[in-house]
This record gives structure tokens, sequence and C-alpha cells, in this order.
């Protein structure tokens, strides 16, 4: 038995680092799974990968940032498979140069809300009418340790993921009545591209950025995708059935150092 028997899950950024390990995770338990990306070769990498493994999942080009793009992935879901139990918000971009907040040009910031914050809401705006229609359904926003103190020269990543918790307690309050749970996970380092990609923003080779910041964390090392992607079971599944409107902090403790 697992633990997402007849589910159907949407995950966005899935063809990639911790959507990935989360789309891999869910249909592993049994989730029939939509992979969505904005990277073609990526989101076809994991369907292969979960259908090699015996899984059930489909490919959907979209951007989050774009609202028909969205719509078409909540119509095309329903299509395929009939029904929608658990979105999965998880595409996020970062930022290709650290600075203060002042030096930021327009495009950056709107690109980084867009996609962060606005990507999060345009899904859950497009899935929400169709788990209402069933009368349950599970949306987990996943947001960054950023977004509860800022990571240092990154404003506005640190203020997409605030946005993006609040997001998450707005829905839970509205939808708790009417069957939808909605959480967050606000996770610390995790090894992915994006990590990498980070390093250079920062000017510094991945090595002597891991290093830097391996001193703050005090589990001492970066997080795997797959142990966020087991929190975010938790938080799918009926195992966490009473919680909603939560964050739930998975950082090794480098926002208490
Ligand atoms: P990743 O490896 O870069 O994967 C993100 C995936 O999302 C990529 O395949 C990316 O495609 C895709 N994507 C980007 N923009 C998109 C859009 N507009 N529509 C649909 N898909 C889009 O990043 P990750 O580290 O796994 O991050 C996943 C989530 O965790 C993000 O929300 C991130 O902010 C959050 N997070 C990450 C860390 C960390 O340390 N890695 C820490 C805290 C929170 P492209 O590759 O083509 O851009």
């Amino acid at each position: 038995m697992g633990k997402l028997d007849g589910k159907v899950s949407i995950v966005t950024g899935a063809g990639s680092g911790i959507g990935r390990a989360i789309a891999s995770l869910f249909a592993s338990e049994g989730s029939r799974v939509v992979v969505v990306d904005v990277n073609d070769d990526g989101g076809k990498e994991t369907v292969n990968k979960i259908r090699n493994n015996g899984g059930d999942a489909m490919f959907i080009h979209a951007d989050v940032s774009k609202a028909g793009d969205c719509e078409n992935v909540v119509k095309e879901t329903v299509r395929h498979y009939g029904q929608l139990d658990i979105l999965i918000n998880n595409a996020g971009i970062d930022l290709p140069k650290a600075k203060p907040s002042a030096d930021f040009t327009e495009e950056e910031f709107d690109r980084v809300i867009n996609v962060n914050l606005k990507g999060a809401w345009l899904m859950s705006k497009y899935a929400i009418p169709e788990m209402l229609r069933r009368g349950k359904g599970v949306i987990v926003n996943i947001a960054s340790v950023a977004g509860i103190r800022p990571l240092p020269l990154a404003m506005p990543y640190s203020v997409s993921k605030a946005g993006l918790i609040m997001l998450t307690k707005s829905m839970a309050v509205e939808y708790g009545n009417r069957g939808i749970r909605v959480n967050a996970v606000a996770p610390g380092w995790v090894s992915t591209p994006m990590a990498v990609r980070a390093a250079s923003a920062y000017g510094a080779t991945y090595e002597d950025f891991t290093k830097m910041f391996l001193q703050r964390i005090p589990l001492g090392r970066f997080a795997d995708p797959t142990e966020i992607a087991r929190v975010v079971l938790f938080l799918a599944s009926d195992d966490s059935s009473y919680m909603n409107g939560a964050v739930v902090v998975v950082d090794g403790a480098i926002s208490l150092a």
C-alpha cells in the first residue's frame, strides 16, 4: 500500500532538483503524477525515470507565470487522469547576481515575483475549483527559509518566498472548511542545480560557497532533495490530516544559527 494510492498530483518545476525528487517519491507511493516544467528535456527525463520504475506520469510544458499555461495544466490533468488531488507549487527561480535591494532592475524583481509567487497563486487559482468540486484537496508550497529570514543580497527572492508563506496561510484559512489543506515547506540549502547557480551569483566557486555555508549549518551539510521530498509527502498524505496553514522548516537549523 502506497501513501498516495489512487491520487493524482501535479508537481511544478519537476524537471530538476527538489521537484523531480517529489515527483519520483509520489509516484513510488502510488500517485499518478503530472510533471510540469519549462524545461522539456528535464521534465521528460523525470517522466521516463518514473515510468522505468513502474510508475504513471505525464509531462506538460508550462510556464507557471502565465495564466493560460496554468489553466491548461489543470484542464489536461483532469482530462487525462479524471481528477486532481494534490498540487505541489515547487517551480522557482533565483537571481543571476547577488546585490543590494536598490541595485535590482525592475525586470529582475518582476521575474522572480512572477514565477515564485504569482506562479503558485495562478496554479492554485485553477486547481482549487477542481478540488472544491470533489470536496477535497491538498496544496503544498515550496517556500524557503529565505522567506522567514532574509537571504543576503537576494531581496526579490526573499520577498517572493515571504509572499508564498502568506499565500499559504491565506488559502489555508479560506479553504480549510471546504476540505482543502494548504501548507508550506521552507527548505534551507539543498544540493540542486539552483544551489550551484547561487554560488556563482555570489561570485564564488561551488566548493568555496558550500564551505562557507557548511560552517553555519548545525547539521554540517546541505540537504539531499529526497530529504525535502519526504516532508512534502507527509504534508500531502493523510498522515498530516490536521495540518493546515503550517510552515515546516527543513533547514538543518541554519535559520537558528
Ligand atoms: P532547480 O533545480 O533549478 O529546479 C527548478 C525547476 O523549475 C527547473 O527545472 C526550472 O527550469 C523550473 N522552472 C523555472 N521557472 C519555471 C516556470 N516559470 N515554470 C515552470 N517551471 C519553471 O531548483 P530547486 O533547487 O530544485 O528548487 C525547487 C524549489 O525549491 C524552488 O522554488 C526553490 O526556490 C526552492 N528552494 C530551493 C533551495 C535550494 O537550496 N536548492 C532552498 C530553498 C528553497 P529551468 O532549469 O529551465 O529554469
